[in-house]
């Protein structure tokens, strides 16, 4: 779904507005490298922008945010809902309802600010004036680079507006291999490698910025898999104890999932991570081909996502949460061997 009016945002950004621009809880690479780059460009633009993210994010994304500036929600609630209801312009990067951003939700939609969605998850709600909802696309890093172009505004993208969108569409395509990885994608890649984004660096950066203890529990993580051959699934969990045990930091656990997958004749790879102060069981599916984790989420585990990548959580045990989810696997035995 596309319901995007590019004249009535570019008059919206006619003068100097009050701007916040959001993205989804826990936010990863696409999250905050697409909220990074637009707020910047804002900045340029002269208006106030101001990212306010639900909560932290981690430690292997902070070098985009050199000066600081990205607010916690979660650290001064008052302060910032009544900057998001006081706002002119809300852009919600990266996630497609209002409850992937937690309390926060309940101020933007109470907010008159004119908003924008800019996302590439599916079943995208409808709370923005201007939902610009693409679900082939590799990233919303990359909708972001078009959303530019829409503007005519790339002679804008200077060399920290190119590497945070290079950071997104780098993660979100698991470095340029994922099935939504376009010719188009590419050509935006060229574009921002030309605009001062280092891919080699940016790596850097991201991936080998590895605590020992995240080895470990990666480690121990692998060492604890299951994999069911009978419906080609692998699946793994971590339990509070073990997380404390490795000094598990936001962020640690991210790409674990994707093991699973490696496995020769795995389709469908899930991680369950006890969260004992939510009081929830965290949920990443991945899957290869047909196989549609973002159905199997939103029915089974109040989550959704993509085709091949989602989330969602467990309010049940660890124990209950990984007995139901084996249950469940002989339901889709077909669909997995097909
Ligand atoms: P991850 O497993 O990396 O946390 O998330 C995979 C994809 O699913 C991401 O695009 C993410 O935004 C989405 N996702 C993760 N958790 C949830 C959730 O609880 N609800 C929904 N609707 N989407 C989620
Ligand atoms: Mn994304």
């Amino acid at each position: 779904m596309i319901k995007i009016d590019i004249k009535d945002i570019k008059s919206q950004l006619q003068d100097s507005k009050k701007i916040i621009v959001i993205p989804h809880k826990n936010p990863d690479g696409d999250a905050i490298g697409s909220c990074v780059a637009l707020n910047e460009l804002l900045k340029l633009l002269g208006h106030k922008s101001l990212i306010i993210s639900p909560n932290n994010f981690p430690d292997f994304l902070k070098w985009m945010d050199v000066d600081n500036e990205i607010k916690i929600y979660e650290d001064d609630h008052k302060l910032l809902s009544n900057e998001i209801l006081n706002s002119d312009i809300i852009f919600t990067l990266d996630f497609n309802a209002l409850s992937r951003i937690g309390p926060m939700g309940d101020f933007v939609k109470e907010s008159k600010a004119f908003k924008v969605m800019i996302d590439h998850h599916q079943n995208p709600e409808n709370y923005a004036k201007h939902i610009y909802s693409d679900v082939n696309m590799s990233s919303t890093c990359e909708m972001v680079y078009h959303f530019i172009c829409e503007l005519s505004l790339e002679d804008k993208v200077n060399s920290k507006i190119a590497s945070a969108l290079y950071t997104g569409i780098m993660t979100d395509t698991g470095s340029f291999k994922f099935p939504l990885t376009t010719d188009l994608t590419h050509k935006v890649v060229s574009e921002l490698i030309k605009k001062g984004a280092n891919g080699n660096k940016i790596n850097n950066l991201v991936y080998d910025n590895n605590s020992y203890d995240k080895l470990l529990l990666l480690s121990h993580t692998l060492s604890n898999m299951i994999v069911d051959m009978q419906h080609k699934t692998a699946y793994m969990y971590l339990t509070q104890e073990s997380l404390n045990k490795y000094n598990f930091k936001k962020g640690d656990t991210e790409g674990f999932v994707n093991y699973g997958l490696s496995i020769k004749g795995v389709k469908f790879s899930a991680i369950f991570i006890e969260n004992e102060a939510e009081k929830i069981v965290k949920i990443s599916l991945r899957s290869k081909g047909d196989f549609n984790v973002n159905e199997f989420s939103r029915n089974n585990f109040n989550g959704g996502g993509h085709i091949n990548a989602a989330g969602g959580y467990s309010k049940q045990n660890l124990e209950a949460t990984l007995l139901k989810f084996k249950n469940l696997l002989p339901n889709y035995k077909t669909k997995l061997n097909e």
